[in-house]
């Protein structure tokens, strides 16, 4: 009854789909009066809501244990698709501080978070608009495939954090600094292992265009069968022109991504006859603690360094 009023109220004052669904997660939220963050009430710190997994990480990389983070998107989650639930509701409504991609990678929720206002920080706005692939109306969103664009983030939540939190202004530049080494280290290993791959075989084709940037600093050419979002399925048209290519070039594999369907990836290493070189992540990081081995480095498939070494190793042991 409460809720049908509200679905009606709130259908007469906003006009989008998207924006209803959202406010009735709100009232959802605080109807079921979960914790969406732990023990909120006798935790003095900062609560900073982040969204995707590489977001997450990289806050938890800066802020450390100075503040409380929750992320909203786990392994494996598309960010495109992605719907609220309700605690997320809560933990927006909660949180001192607010992180996100932008460039509409979180589709359904981009104007909630954007609706935090100064309080809510948009990694993609580091990105000088010369630097960003797709169009004006629907720019590239996936930057943190080029682990040096994705070091250019780094002020964003440093500068955030900082404000907000003065005491601990100083831990979070220093800890800032050390990340983009870090990323700089890793960006410059990511070269090194691209350029084994011969230069006419440097071909990267998955489900959706989530490469380009990637394949930008690591030398491949991309070809994504959906587009640069996953919201849209390919057409006949679009399959067809993919096997050809594979088959007039040659291509010794193609790649399905984590938090994609493998379903039209496969048919088109069926009709093709191309292999399956393995699984990418593309939109989402693994599992936390999920350890792969790779010549004599290990490393965590559930951080963003463990998420580009697969990436690439992935991709330069099958198309070499
Ligand atoms: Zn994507």
């Amino acid at each position: 009854m409460i809720l049908s009023f509200l679905m009606a109220n709130n259908r007469a004052i906003v006009t989008g789909k998207i924006q209803l669904g959202f406010t009735l997660c709100i009232v959802l939220g605080m109807m079921s009066c979960s914790d969406p963050g732990g023990d909120s009430a006798s935790d003095p710190r900062l609560f900073v809501v982040t969204t995707t997994t590489m977001i997450t990480d990289l806050v938890k990389d800066i802020a450390g244990d100075e503040v409380r983070i929750k992320g909203l998107m786990g392994p494996g989650v598309d960010p495109h698709l992605y719907e609220p639930v309700p605690n997320d509701g809560i933990a927006l409504r909660e949180a001192d501080l607010v992180f996100y991609n932008g460039l509409l990678l979180e589709g359904q929720m981009t104007g909630f978070l954007e609706g935090k206002g100064d309080k809510s920080f948009a990694l993609g706005s580091s990105v000088a608009q010369g630097n960003l692939k797709g169009s004006n109306e629907h720019p590239d969103p996936h930057i943190w495939g080029d682990a040096r664009l994705w070091a250019g983030c780094v002020p964003v939540v440093v500068n955030a954090l900082a404000e907000l939190d003065p005491g601990h202004a100083e831990i979070y530049r220093k800890r800032g600094g050390e990340v983009r080494m870090k990323l700089e280290k890793l960006h410059q290993w990511a070269l090194q292992r691209g350029v084994e791959v011969p230069e006419q075989a440097r071909v990267l084709i998955t489900s959706h265009d989530a490469f380009e940037y990637f394949g930008q600093a690591y030398g491949f050419k991309v070809i994504g069968l959906q587009g640069i979002s996953t919201v849209t399925e390919a057409g006949i048209a679009e399959r067809v022109k993919l096997v050809d290519y594979i088959r007039q070039h040659s291509v010794k594999a193609i790649f399905v991504e984590s938090s994609v369907s493998p379903a039209a990836i496969e048919s088109i290493a069926a009709d093709s006859g191309v292999k399956i070189g393995g699984e990418l992540f593309s939109d989402a990081m693994g599992q936390p603690g999920d350890i792969e081995r790779s010549g004599d480095e290990e490393y965590d498939l559930g951080t963003y360094s463990g998420m580009l070494k697969h990436n690439i190793n992935t991709t330069v042991n099958a198309l070499k």
